[in-house]
């Protein structure tokens, strides 16, 4: 059987990441590893870059990361209620912004026997998860009521939803909000949860406050790059994977649609207006197994058109070499063609 479309991943890439962002930064990593749906050799790689702790925003990940490893484990999606027996058994330590939610773990920590760490989120500005800074104190104290629990820190994301840029300035105000809870209250916040990849150009500007002792890092370690900054991180890999894809088609074609048009599969007007006749090769693979519009071409002369479930068109008029049907093109991924193509079960994986 074909072994197409397939993900090759360069294993010693990935642990040089790892190895790396644990020179840079004087705090403690999380490797996160929901981008590759907690792929076995990769979190194999993390650890022995000396990755010790692991987070993923999927449960069923977390659970099969429990089976397999003795690593401290994080879950990073603030958890859904129904989930609360879930996060007690195969979390150590979870992100949390809800009172109600926070009540229901601590039951169900009380019910396993087991005590649950939490950070409690904080949105200081991306405008997905976390209190707002007002309402910090409160849920704090009253997590401190509830029995089996304990408050390591408190956390923040940015940049993820909003594309918003963590600031010196931000990472300052995590640092005020902390003080001013262990002021208000008796606790001790031990953890102060930065951030994501983004926050990394704060560590290599010396931007980020040694206060700030913790990051949860996926994309730089899977990838090499921040999507949020659009850049490549020039002391890191990005040589990590790549998607290799066979041809299934390869004829010269007219661009302009024949007759009237109506939307696309995915309920879009595609406008694919003429440029006359051109060299065209069809992939198998479609926007079920990656998101194709961001694949970058190894090779130069290829420019992607479109795609559809199952079918990706590129523009081949410009590749130099001769190309057949049957032949294989490689390419590059960003973290949402990497996540949609670990998650496919129609893409396999090689090392
Ligand atoms: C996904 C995620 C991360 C990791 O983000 P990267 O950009 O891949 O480094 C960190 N924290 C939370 C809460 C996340 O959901």
């Amino acid at each position: 059987m074909s072994d197409y479309p397939k993900i090759k991943i360069n294993l010693p890439a990935v642990k040089e990441n790892a190895e790396e962002l644990m020179k840079k930064f004087n705090g403690e990593i999380i490797g996160v590893t929901k981008g590759v749906c907690a792929n076995p050799r990769i979190v194999e790689a993390m650890k022995s870059a000396g990755i010790k702790k692991l987070g993923d925003s999927r449960i069923k990940n977390l659970k099969w990361l429990k089976s397999k490893f003795d690593e401290e484990l994080m879950l990073l999606r603030i958890p859904m209620k129904s989930e609360a027996e879930e996060v007690v058994r195969f979390s150590d330590v979870s992100l949390n912004s809800e009172i109600s939610v926070l009540e229901r773990i601590s039951e169900e920590a009380e019910r396993w026997g087991k005590n649950h760490s939490v950070i409690i989120m904080v949105d200081i500005g991306d405008r997905r998860e976390g209190v707002l800074p007002g309402n910090l104190t409160d849920i704090v104290s009253e997590t401190k009521k509830l029995s089996n629990l304990i408050i390591k820190g408190i956390g923040t994301n940015l940049g993820c939803f909003s594309g918003k840029l963590p600031t010196k300035k931000d990472m300052k105000r995590l640092i005020e909000l902390k003080d001013q809870i262990e002021n208000q209250i008796r606790i001790d916040l031990s953890v102060l949860s930065g951030g994501s990849t983004v926050n990394l150009k704060l560590v290599e500007e010396n931007n980020l406050p040694k206060e700030i002792n913790q990051l949860r890092i996926g994309e730089a370690i899977l990838l090499g790059k921040s999507v949020t900054q659009n850049r490549n991180i020039d002391y890191l890999n990005q040589n990590t994977m790549e998607l290799k894809t066979e041809i299934i088609e390869l004829k010269k074609k007219h661009s302009e649609v024949l007759g009237k048009t109506g939307q696309n599969a995915f309920g879009e007007n595609p406008n694919l207006n003429g440029e006359g006749k051109k060299e065209r090769a069809i992939v198998g693979i479609g926007r079920q197994d990656t998101n194709p519009k961001n694949l970058e071409p190894k090779k130069n002369g290829i420019q992607i058109l479109g795609a559809s479930s199952d079918h990706t068109i590129l523009d081949v008029s410009n590749f130099e070499d001769d190309l057949d049907v049957g032949d294989i093109l490689s390419f590059s991924l960003d973290y949402s063609s990497m996540l949609r193509g670990f998650t496919s079960q129609y893409v396999n994986i090689e090392y």
